[in-house]
């Protein structure tokens, strides 16, 4: 092999430099602690003092997304920048990407930030997503198809978790959500029999190279993820392709880094694309106790420019969401018995080092390992006992 063949694409930066991050949630952390392990220093930048990454990074400056001053520190300090939340405002991504790689880019991120330029990007590249309609004035209600009904009208911007989303079984309810909601863009889906839901989760390197993820099977409760299980419940047909349908939307948005696309799978084993996310996303929490390598160490990989490793998921796994509900069952603050989660065998403990449990608030997640699916359900069925939780299907 000549010298030229071995030379990466990209100039690769290696561990001993400091990597940023903009967003200081526990996505952040779970990256920071991946790139610390190969010996990367991170920087993040986040509003809140007490952010879960702050904790785990070497440096944390408290500011705002928008702020000259913090951005040009990371600029100076920082050889590359990734996201860990897709709301980043896009203008803080150009400017960083004047002075470093900024991964993904942010024409990619601004996909993601608005559910009606995702769907418009889906039709144009011919990736099929469900029936819906762009919802810009009241006329785009009151014309939608009578088929869209029920329905859900979601908001353009701004939402995660089911924020910002209502269910809609007539036009009338339609154009009372609609109007609650301040008339802001909007898209109407139908609301779709879904047989599963599952996400694929693909990285790219700057140099093109993309690998995904086995397929993960996820169980939504109130709009939150509760479980996911990989490998998925489905025919080999179908998690190719979800897992084609990822590399192709990777590779149009020139993507690099980690890519969460969520699909649904409707009847006839057909695979639509419900939404993508920019970033590491919750139901690939598994990947850090299930695969040869996590979703965090692939992000980290990528950013760095450097190989990306093997997606093989060595132990089939269940993950169980800890919401902040589970504090609160008799009324006051009670800790969770974690002494109990971790004598059942194969389950694997992650929190977040959040102070506050709130309701509904993303306080960690659990692991169940097993010699099977059927079996790493079982551990999952046995923790979700012991937290309270009702038990994944
Ligand atoms: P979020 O940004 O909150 O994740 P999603 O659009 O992914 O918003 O919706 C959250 C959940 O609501 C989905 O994971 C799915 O369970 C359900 N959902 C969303 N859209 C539809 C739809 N068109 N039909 C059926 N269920 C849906
Ligand atoms: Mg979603």
């Amino acid at each position: 092999m000549s010298a030229e063949a071995t030379k990466p694409a990209v100039e690769p930066i290696p561990p001993g430099q400091w990597l940023g991050l903009l967003g200081g949630g526990q996505l952040g952390r779970m990256f920071a602690m991946a790139a610390a392990s190969m010996g990367y220093r991170v920087f993040v930048i986040d509003p809140d003092p007490h952010s879960p990454a702050a904790a785990v990074c070497d440096e944390h400056l408290q500011a705002p997304y928008e702020d000259d001053a913090a951005l040009d520190a990371l600029a100076e300090r920082c050889r590359a920048v990734t996201i860990e939340f897709e709301n980043v405002p896009a203008s803080a991504l150009r400017k960083l990407a004047d002075r470093l790689p900024v991964r993904p880019a942010a024409d990619a991120v601004a996909v993601a930030q608005d559910r009606i330029a995702e769907k418009r990007y889906m039709v144009a590249n011919g990736i099929e997503v469900g029936p819906h309609k762009i919802v810009d004035r009241v006329d785009d209600l009151l014309r939608a198809p009578d088929m869209l009904f029920p329905g859900i009208l979601k908001t353009a911007r701004l939402g995660y978790d089911a924020k910002g989303q209502a269910v809609v079984t007539t036009r009338d309810e339609a154009v009372a959500a609609w109007t609650k909601m301040g008339r802001v863009p909007c898209v109407l889906e139908k609301r779709l029999e879904l047989q599963r839901e599952v996400s694929c989760i693909v990285c790219r390197g700057a140099d093109g190279q993309a690998v995904t993820f086995p397929l993960i099977e996820n169980e939504h409760r109130h709009g939150i993820l509760a479980v996911s299980i990989a490998p998925a419940r489905v025919s080999p047909q179908v998690a190719a392709k979800a897992a084609e349908i990822a590399r192709k939307l990777a590779a149009t948005l020139d993507y690099v880094g980690v890519l969460c696309v969520e699909m649904f799978v409707v009847a006839e084993d057909r695979v639509l694309v419900n939404e993508i996310a920019p970033r590491p996303h919750n139901s690939g929490h598994l990947t850090i106790d299930a695969c040869a390598a996590s979703q965090f160490e692939q992000q980290a990989r990528a950013l760095a420019g450097m190989p990306l490793a093997s997606t093989a998921q060595l132990v089939p796994a269940v993950m169980l969401n800890v919401l902040g509900d589970i504090w609160f069952r008799g009324g006051d603050r009670v800790e969770p018995p974690w002494h109990e989660v971790l004598g059942v065998s194969g389950a694997k403990l992650h929190l977040y080092g959040k102070r506050e449990p709130r309701m509904g608030r993303k306080m960690g997640h659990v692991t169940c390992l097993g010699a099977s699916v059927a079996d790493a359900l079982e551990r999952a069925v046995a923790v979700a006992a012991v937290l309270g939780i009702e038990p994944p299907k």
